[in-house]
């Protein structure tokens, strides 16, 4: 052999090494990403069959359970509560449904969880739970006057944070409240009437005055969230008799001319007091709504979303609270709720 071939063997020989141990370096890498030198899987690796059945009990991935139906379940009575379903699944042991271990927590007199439990073979618990809540009444938070910059964007956070949803009877906005108004029916609440303008003098002069003002303001709303308006609410009440001064009888016209329109007229048995003498005094105005509920009918509750009323705001998170912990389930206003005990009697 020629010495130059013997070098070039050499060189080869060194080159081939070279790419092993890279190769083989590349491969170290990957395995330590994959966690092949972590301590189980070593042991893993090297156990006989027995011994790798007794690690497969240390799987840790715990059982899921699914609930069927509603994570809140409403009843008139606790006794008539009825299971929805539930089922249970480990990537182990397979159907776990028929371990599942059921438990009815009572937290007070109207509100209750249900409990789901079920444990694997390798011993991971897990627990699901579903609130039940015994409902005695129906309570419709409604707010008259705005949208307000001030106001209006706090009741939504606190109706947000609380996971219920109120109806705002308001009236003509300027385009900065669009949003305002946007956001809340997005929200899940109702954008009701209360007419495009407040003033009792030019709205109360004749019926068709107080008809226009409504269908401007259905107008404006339809604008903004592409829905009608079919649920009204007069200023100052169906019972109001400040209408009286500027046409006689124009209530008892409009409560007539309202409903062959189609429209609900809706007014209120639980006044909060905030447009009166408890205006800037919460305690109060959570008292006046909570000493007036009533079990077996719809609530409305009055209060007002105009800029001045921090009072009302700042009442509303207790008044919530109150109404979930005494089995009032909080809705809002449609064409169907039932209202007659809200709707006032003309006096004009
Ligand atoms: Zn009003």
């Amino acid at each position: 052999m020629k010495r130059s071939s013997i070098r070039h063997c050499f060189l080869v020989a060194i080159l081939v090494s070279t790419i092993a141990l890279v190769l083989f370096g590349i491969i170290i890498i990957e395995l330590t990403k994959i966690g092949f030198f972590d301590n189980t899987s070593t042991t893993t690796a090297s156990l006989n069959q027995d011994e790798s059945q007794e690690i497969g009990t240390i799987e840790d991935n715990p059982p899921t359970i699914k609930l069927s139906g509603n994570d809140l379940v409403k009843v008139d009575d606790i006794n008539n509560y009825v299971e929805p379903g539930f089922s249970a699944e480990d990537d182990i042991d397979g159907n776990l449904t028929d371990s599942v271990q059921t438990e009815l927590i009572q937290e007070n007199n109207y509100n209750y969880q249900v409990e789901y439990s079920v444990t694997d073979s390798a011993g991971n618990i897990t627990t699901k739970t579903r609130d039940v809540r015994v409902i005695i009444g129906v309570v419709c938070l409604t707010f008259d006057d705005g949208p307000s910059k001030e106001i209006t964007p706090q009741i939504l956070d606190i109706l947000e944070e609380k996971n219920v949803n109120a109806t705002f009877f308001i009236n003509g906005y300027s385009k900065d409240k669009e949003e305002i108004v946007k956001r809340a029916d997005e929200e899940g609440n109702v954008i009701a009437m209360h007419g495009y303008c407040h003033e009792y003098s030019q709205i109360y002069t004749d019926i068709n005055a107080l008809m226009n003002n409504f269908y401007k303001l259905e107008k404006q709303i339809e604008a903004t969230i592409g829905k009608d308006s079919k649920i009204i609410r007069f200023p100052g009440g169906t019972s109001n008799t400040i209408s009286q001064e500027y046409c006689p009888g124009i209530m008892t016209t409009a409560v007539q001319r309202v409903t062959d329109e189609g429209y609900l007229y809706v007014d209120w048995n639980i006044d909060s007091n905030d447009a009166g003498s408890d205006a800037n005094n919460s305690d109060a105005i959570f008292a006046n709504v909570t000493k007036g509920l009533k079990p077996g009918r719809t609530n409305v509750v009055l209060m007002h979303d105009r800029a001045e009323k921090q009072a009302t705001a700042n009442a509303l998170p207790g008044i919530i609270d109150y109404c979930l912990n005494n089995g009032y389930d909080i809705q809002v206003l449609t064409p169907e709720t039932p209202v007659k005990s809200s709707q006032h009697h003309p006096n004009n």
